[in-house]
């Protein structure tokens, strides 16, 4: 028992080998090069040490002119050898800094960034010369749009989740902010789902919750609109550029669309789905932070449930009220 714990302590001659290896990538590629020129300055040495016997023999055959010449022949050869060698070593370095491992610590840096979880990560794919790195680029830029997809969309409904809204709704704040322009924000809440559950069971209300989500997104009609599930079954619905005089005729759009939805509702007194809509514009006052847009959007969708749900209550009605 002793031997074997002993032998599996101790480190195999091959691992040993390996830690005599450097591990950075340069000097790897150092060592790759002296591997390479060193015999061919091996063996112009030992061709120069053959031309330099040659001479000796001539000396001692008494051929003075001929020696001298042969040694600064030789001497020339084998600088320039010499020479030639090392620029070809550099340049090779160069080649391989430039077209091996500046790409490869390119691609190095974007998949530890996405292995960090920043997926707005892309490689420029201009930058990579050898066909498998191009590949490897764009593989890696592939899956950044598809792991950015997946973390932004909701699964249930496929459309945006509350981690896009909370990206999109800092961004919208301040934008709205910097270009004084209003920021409408409408939180929706489906009537009475509990119940829906009880009645017809989960499976029927997740499919309840995937057609409301598809009316909420066919109800808005700009591009920049934002329909996301704030969770459960709530929705949040973001309209930059928009007023108060808008954002109800979105409210409205978003009522309608899913009362055209005609889904059964036996458990609430409407007998069909229906949602209350909470209603908040970012001016005036400006808002600074997008938590005070949410929470004044939530009182006044708590006040659109108090009033009897299936309708509309906007922030600004609740601040005139009181
Ligand atoms: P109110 O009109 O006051 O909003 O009543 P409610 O019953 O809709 O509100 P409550 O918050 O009591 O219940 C929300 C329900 O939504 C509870 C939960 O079962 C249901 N729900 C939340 N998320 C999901 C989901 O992903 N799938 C399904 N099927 N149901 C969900
Ligand atoms: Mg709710
Ligand atoms: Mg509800």
């Amino acid at each position: 028992m002793a031997i074997v714990m002993l032998g599996t302590s101790l480190p195999s001659r091959r691992h040993r080998l390996r830690r005599l290896i450097p591990q950075g990538v340069q000097a790897r590629a150092a060592i790759v090069i002296a591997i390479i020129t060193l015999p061919l300055l091996i063996l112009l040495i030992v061709s120069e040490r053959d031309r330099y016997q040659l001479a000796t023999i001539l000396q001692r055959d008494g051929h003075q002119t001929a020696l001298h010449d042969a040694a600064v022949a030789a001497l020339w050869q084998l600088s320039l050898g010499v020479c030639s060698v090392v620029a070809a070593a550099g340049l090779m370095a160069v080649v391989i800094e430039f077209r091996l491992l500046r790409p490869m610590r390119r691609l190095t840096f974007a998949a530890s960034r996405l292995a960090d979880g920043q997926l707005d990560t892309q490689v420029d794919v201009g930058g990579l010369y050898m066909p498998d790195m191009r590949t490897l680029g764009i593989t890696l830029n592939q899956m950044a749009r598809i792991l950015e997809k997946i973390a932004l969309t909701d699964s249930l409904t496929a459309i945006a989740n509350r981690r896009q809204f909370d990206h999109v709704v800092a961004g919208e704040v301040k934008r709205s902010m910097r270009m004084k322009r209003g920021l409408a924000l409408l939180l929706v809440d489906v009537d009475k789902f509990k119940n829906y559950n009880d009645l017809y069971g989960h499976i029927r209300g997740d499919l309840c919750l995937k057609r409301i989500a598809a009316a909420l997104q066919s109800a808005v009609r700009r591009p920049s609109d934002l329909v996301a599930r704030y969770g459960g079954e709530e929705f949040a619905v973001l309209l930059p550029d928009t007023d108060e005089a808008g954002a109800h005729a979105v409210a409205r759009e978003l009522l309608a669309a899913v009362r055209s939805l005609n889904i059964p509702h036996d458990a609430w007194e409407r007998s069909i789905v229906t949602i209350s809509v909470g209603l908040a514009v970012s001016i005036p006052p400006p808002i600074v932070e997008p938590t005070v847009l949410i929470e004044r959007a939530d009182q006044a969708l708590y006040a659109a449930k108090q009033a009897g749900r299936d309708r509309i209550v906007a922030a600004e009605q609740i601040t005139r009220a009181a």
